[in-house]
């Protein structure tokens, strides 16, 4: 029988028992599969554009302005900041796409793992048919990643790899160090300008005059499309995580069945632990998000945590047979 909770699920079809014939047991991890990374055409040239905006940048900063003013201090403050923020930036954009977003074992959705369970007769697990695995509560496939996504929050083309569970942290960080470096990449182009309607054009620059104007209004055009872009990124982020809802939940418009978190403790968790430095280095990584194991799956019998979550996409049910049956 199926409980309230169910309502909430865009079933698709109960079956009376699972399929075992159409799920291949996970295979044995090697060494070579502990990198995460996604063969996605498409997002693979948009995480090169967005390195290659960033040297653009640090171009146009280093050649056209810091290196050509006459006060060193400034170039070497400002050196210093900027190569710091933009090597942050490139970081956490590349830990945020190895890092395994929360992916459900796949193929986990076997027959004999199920019965590893020990499930209570009449109790159901939910079962995405596209990656054959069992579907904990607030997991969602992703079509790009062909997997399902524990707290999968969006499919980020810019960092070809979900947002979920166990990366938001490094794409929180990711977007924030690329509004800053492009914030303060605006204000060294605004003092530039103006050094160089004071000075004479030809020594503001060791480019020719046209060139230089050109390449700085591109550099404030990227500037301003990145911050604003960003800047909205990581307010939405830190709002999910705030209020405990996945940007699929928010979309949705689901009502939450699970036990909503604090704010701070929301941020705890996504950031690894108490308040730290750590927060902000894309190096450190939380152990909280360590994802369990299959081990652990079979080793939590007891759990309820496939049977009482609420899932919205594309579910099979399972309902586990009765004894007697
Ligand atoms: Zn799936
Ligand atoms: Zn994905």
């Amino acid at each position: 029988m199926l409980t309230q909770s169910h309502r909430y699920r865009d079933i698709e079809r109960a079956a009376v028992y699972l399929q075992p014939e159409k799920c291949v047991p996970p295979p044995v991890r090697d060494s070579m599969d502990k990198v995460w990374f996604i063969k996605d055409g498409c997002g693979i040239a948009c995480a090169v554009v967005t390195w290659l905006l960033v040297f653009y940048a640090e171009f146009v900063v280093i050649f056209i302005m810091l290196l050509p003013s006459k006060d060193v201090i400034y170039s070497i403050v400002n050196g210093i900041v900027f190569n710091i923020l933009a090597f942050m930036a490139l970081a956490s954009h590349f830990r945020a796409m190895i890092t395994d977003p929360g992916a459900v074992p796949k193929g986990n959705a076997t027959k004999e793992f199920i019965e590893s369970l020990q499930l209570k007769p009449g109790q159901v697990v939910y079962k995405c048919p596209k990656c054959c695995s069992i579907k904990p509560d607030r997991a969602h496939h992703c079509s790009v990643c062909k997997r399902c996504i524990r707290k999968m929050d969006h499919h980020c083309p810019w960092v070809n790899n979900c947002v979920g569970e166990n990366n938001q942290k490094f794409f929180v960080l990711f977007t924030m160090y690329i509004a800053l470096i492009s914030l303060h990449a605006l204000i060294m182009v605004a003092l530039h300008f103006l050094y160089c309607f004071e000075e004479d054009w030809t020594k503001c620059s060791s480019f020719s005059p046209p060139t230089t104007v050109i390449l700085l209004i591109l550099l404030c055009f990227e500037g301003l499309l990145f911050l604003i872009f960003t800047a909205v990124m990581f307010g939405t982020q830190v709002h999910s995580i705030c209020t405990d809802e996945t940007g699929i939940e928010r979309l949705k418009k689901e009502n939450p069945t699970w036990e909503k978190t604090s704010s701070w403790a929301g941020l705890k968790q996504a950031f690894g632990g108490d308040f730290s430095p750590g927060w902000f280095s894309p190096f450190s990584h939380s152990l909280y998000h360590q994802l369990p194991s299959d081990m652990e799956y079979a080793m939590a019998p007891d759990s309820n945590e496939y049977v009482t979550g609420r899932i919205v996409g594309h579910v099979e049910v399972i309902e586990v047979e009765h004894e007697n049956e």
